[in-house]
């Protein structure tokens, strides 16, 4: 290759799993090497990940995608990675002192609820954008502060996963993290852009132990050449739905991506000013100096797993396909996956799901389609939320909903998407978008891509599903489901 440095190596730290791929200097994927990572569940809703574990996948899996290749090739890596997890290791030995707290962890509910309690709430969210819940960072750090011996009198640092990469990579040379990963923390405010003092003192957070926050496309370093066999250096840095986003080049006001895996995270772009969202949804910022709202969905491809697994009606995900396709109408109904609660908009813990509108003619057909119009009308509700928040703050309307994740293989569930929402739903021929966000990200930063609108130039559509059915029998549809919610609640 002339000696020309024409790679991008990404790592992916998902939840479940840790990923490597290598990207050709065109963005394209080249190798890809995944290794599992193992779910520690210490007591009722409580969920940890082992860091030792984490970093030696990381590297396990750079290795396997580089082998036998010179590291040399390599222009530089881009990290995306499971948010809020977070950890404090010790500077001096980078050790870390305790199991990483994952995101779904709740240990931290009721210290929430008693800062909720004291009408704290509206302050934080004004803040971090964030709403007052376990799932962020700053009740899992306050806890770990508190928890681990002897913590506070040592030289620790706290980190999100991607800082705990970052620090490995350099061998202990860069403490940072960026801008997507530290608003998910709320510890972050997303007008100064910087860690809010308010918050560090309500949290009992030193400031010291708190990564540096660089822009998502920055400088974080070059990994110790004794490790991958050169001084590749870190030029992106994107939490997983973030670097989803940029990989789908949703970079204009009104851009939407929604990923359809276990659960669902819908982003809108809104552009550059910091969004308020006044129906339960999150602010956060974009790896591109923008901000987002966030709508989440619990049970999104876990529908299709449930119907797989506890219900035993498919043998397998894609044949959902073929049998809602066969369904006969089933007027009437519905079937409301709570099985966790209800999340945004209605935020309803103690909902639980329910199959509504049986009739004798219903069979495993009907039911695995009432199942795939869930994921349908629970984007839908996620939509109309971020509708009243973009015209509140009088922002550009909602374009094609960009979609990825491992549901959209589903050509059926597509195009009742587009009916059940009445937005064109766009699939892309790469749907592994998280990967290749922070591949863009690099990519940018080391030069091989000019800016974003070459980014844009290379999103390329596999398929438009256009809605076909009319407004008045979407809606009317979508009354039945408010109607099947107002039943659980
Ligand atoms: P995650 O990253 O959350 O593990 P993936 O993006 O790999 O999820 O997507 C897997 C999910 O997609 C599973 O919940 C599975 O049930 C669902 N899924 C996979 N293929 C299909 C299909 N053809 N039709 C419907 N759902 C599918």
């Amino acid at each position: 290759m002339n000696g020309r440095k024409s790679c991008l190596l990404a790592i992916d730290q998902g939840t479940t799993s840790t990923r490597a791929i290598l990207f050709d200097g065109q963005a394209r994927p080249l190798r890809s090497h995944a290794v599992p990572l193992r779910q520690i569940y210490p007591a009722n809703g409580w969920v940890e990940h082992d860091p030792g574990e984490i970093w030696q996948a990381a590297l396990t899996c750079c290795r396997t995608v580089l082998g036998g290749r010179d590291a040399g090739d390599v222009a530089a890596i881009g990290i995306t990675n499971q948010r809020e997890t977070s950890l404090l290791w010790d500077k001096t030995s980078g050790k870390p002192l305790h199991n990483a707290i994952v995101w779904q962890d709740r240990r931290g509910a009721a210290r929430c609820a008693a800062l909720k309690k004291r009408g704290l709430e509206p302050q934080i969210s004004r803040k971090t954008g964030l709403l007052l819940d376990p799932y962020f960072s700053a009740t899992k750090l306050e806890w770990l502060l508190k928890n681990v011996k002897g913590a506070r009198k040592r030289n620790i640092a706290f980190g999100t996963i991607d800082s705990w990469l970052i620090w490995n990579l350099t061998r202990g040379k860069v403490h940072a993290t960026d801008v997507t990963n530290a608003s998910r923390t709320m510890l972050w405010n997303l007008k100064t852009r910087d860690w809010d003092a308010g918050l560090l003192k309500l949290f009992s957070v030193p400031r010291a132990i708190l990564p540096r926050v660089a822009e998502s496309r920055g400088d974080f370093g070059a990994c110790d050449p004794m490790l991958l066999g050169a001084a590749i250096p870190i030029l992106g840095v994107a939490g997983d739905q973030q670097a989803a986003s940029f990989g789908q080049a949703c970079f204009a006001p009104g851009d939407v991506k929604s990923t359809y895996g276990t659960g669902c995270f819908a982003l809108v772009n809104t552009g550059k000013a910091v969004p308020r969202s006044r129906n339960r949804l999150l602010a956060t910022a974009l790896a591109q100096k923008q901000y987002a709202i966030e709508g989440s969905i619990f049970i999104a491809g876990a529908v299709v797993q449930w119907l797989r697994d506890e219900l035993g009606v498919i043998a397998s995900a894609p044949e959902s396909q073929a049998l809602a396709k066969s369904a006969k109408p089933a007027e009437g109904l519905y079937f409301v996956p709570a099985f966790t609660g209800l999340g945004a908009p209605y935020w309803d813990p103690g909902a639980r799901g329910a199959i509504l509108g049986l009739t004798r003619d219903v069979g495993r057909a009907e039911i695995v389609r009432a199942g795939l119009d869930a994921v349908c009308y629970q984007t839908r509700d996620l939509l109309e939320a971020m509708r009243r928040d973009m015209s509140a703050a009088r922002l550009t309307r909602l374009r094609a909903l960009k979609v990825d994740g491992g549901m959209v293989a589903n050509d059926w569930f597509c195009q009742r998407l587009a009916d059940l929402t009445g937005l064109s739903v766009d699939r892309p021929k790469v749907t592994e978008t998280t990967a290749l966000g922070a591949a863009y990200l690099a990519g940018l930063g080391a030069g091989l891509f000019k800016d974003q609108k070459d980014i844009a130039a290379r999103w390329a559509l596999d398929r438009r599903f256009k809605p076909a059915l009319a407004k008045a029998e979407r809606d009317r549809l979508y009354a039945g489901w408010k109607n099947a919610v107002s039943r659980v609640q």
